[in-house]
């Protein structure tokens, strides 16, 4: 029968039954590649997983290359090959470790590849993924952020599906389903203000890492949780969608919503609003981005809005949130200036986490490499992943001279 399907077509068609997909996870060992995992785990048939990957947790990535019968496990610290080879004893799962394996992992030509490794370390196997799998699930935002243009332009290249991760960007894509998105006037995302949403400047200036690692909504990996915290994550959240969506930086906007359950507004030209709700947990979007067209069930708490008590949204305090200041200043610059903050922020974030710096010394060494960059002539025209490399490099040695130095 053509057209209207009848109940039960549509049942098993919007269900599990299908095709059994390929997939390769990056990152499989973190907080995304973990809830990646659970999906797949839950829809037994639907996949076949083919590569994990991990940087240096290799019991965790043994383990779940056995529980998940993968083909081929790599890690990145080529140190611990040896042990990797010895947890895989008697399974027949291959390993490799290394960078340049890991690139190799992301190269098999799978159904979808989950890229979700954190950093900028995500930026070569995510474009090696891009050139090789049908899809990619795209939750390393800082291969949008770093290199925005060249990422676009490859996956349009070797026409790859490209579905977003990150929650809010699920939620604009999900509201442009049935919508031309030239029609777009504005993109809201929301930001739950995470720990420090309350704090004024002079107690987040003493915030220990134990307090802005403690998020009220979402868990997630460390730097994520410190970007949250910072709110550097929606600054980047902005320029991530800024390539995802046909729209220019002041079309881009963000509310503070300490719900979490609003990921987005995508406001049209004819004054109608479309908002994307889910309870705060990546399974939702990760669901979404593995099953697209279709949708797979995913084992999360259901919105009971009767249940809310209220959902309220309030303006984003740059001066208090300086982080999503110059995020917007280097979005509106354009060219490798996002490179750059990405880079100096890797470098804060890791060195607040090392107890290094104090949590205000993060936005001021990003904003410290970015008038450096700029005063060197750091700040010109992006173009190829090879460029972005270099200039993430050279920014990298910026912000370590300025740690190295002291305040
Ligand atoms: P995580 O720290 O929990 O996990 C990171 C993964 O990357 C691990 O498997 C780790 O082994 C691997 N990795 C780390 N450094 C590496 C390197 N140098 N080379 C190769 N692999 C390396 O991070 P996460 O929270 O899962 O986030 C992953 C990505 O997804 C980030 O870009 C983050 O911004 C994005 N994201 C995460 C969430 C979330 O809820 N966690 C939400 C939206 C977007
Ligand atoms: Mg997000």
């Amino acid at each position: 029968m053509d057209g209207i399907e009848s109940r039960d077509d549509a049942r098993t068609k919007s269900g599990d039954a299908g095709n059994v997909k390929t997939l390769s996870i990056l990152g499989a060992t973190g907080s995304i590649g973990t809830n990646t995992l659970d999906v797949v785990a839950r829809h037994p048939g639907s996949f076949d997983v083919v590569a994990l990957t991990a940087q240096s947790n290799v019991e965790k990535l043994a383990e779940l290359a056995k529980l998940h019968q993968a083909r081929l496990a790599v890690i990145g610290d080529e140190k611990r090959l040896e042990d990797l080879k010895h947890r895989l004893v008697g399974t027949g799962i291959e390993a490799a470790a290394g960078k340049q394996a890991i690139v190799t992992a992301a190269s098999e030509p799978v159904d979808c590849v989950m890229a979700s490794i954190v950093g900028a370390a995500g930026l070569a196997p995510t474009f090696a993924a891009g050139a090789h799998a049908k899809r990619v699930a795209l939750a390393n935002k800082e291969c949008l952020v770093t290199a925005g243009d060249a990422f676009m332009a490859h996956i349009a290249q070797h026409s790859c599906e490209l579905l977003p991760v990150d929650s809010e960007h699920s939620g604009v894509f999900q509201a442009l389903a049935a919508t031309n998105p030239e029609c777009i006037e504005q993109i809201t995302l929301t930001a739950s203000g995470g720990p420090f949403r309350t704090w004024s400047r002079d107690e987040m200036a003493a915030a220990t890492v134990d307090q802005a690692l403690n998020h009220p909504n979402w868990s997630m990996g460390a730097k994520i949780t410190i970007d949250s915290a910072t709110m550097m994550n929606k600054g980047l959240e902005l320029i991530e969608a800024y390539h995802l969506f046909p729209v220019e930086p002041d079309q881009l906007n963000c509310v503070i919503h300490p719900q979490s359950i609003v990921h987005c507004l995508v406001s049209f030209r004819d004054g109608s609003t479309l908002a994307q709700m889910a309870c705060p947990d990546m399974r939702t979007p990760i669901c979404y981005a593995l099953g697209w067209p279709k949708r797979l069930e995913a084992p999360t708490q259901r919105l009971d809005v009767t249940a809310l008590s209220s959902m309220t949204f309030e303006s984003a305090d740059e001066a208090r949130f300086p982080a999503l200041a110059l995020a917007r200043q280097a979005l509106v610059a354009g060219g490798t200036a996002p490179a750059i903050l990405n880079a100096a922020n890797e470098i804060a974030v890791a060195a607040f986490l090392n107890s290094q710096i104090r949590f205000a010394e993060i936005a001021d060494l990003v904003g410290w490499t970015l008038e450096q960059a700029d005063t060197l002539g750091l700040i010109t025209a992006a173009s190829s992943l090879k460029d972005v490399l270099g200039v993430d490099r050279e920014a990298r040695m910026l912000s370590v001279s300025r740690l190295n130095r002291g305040t």
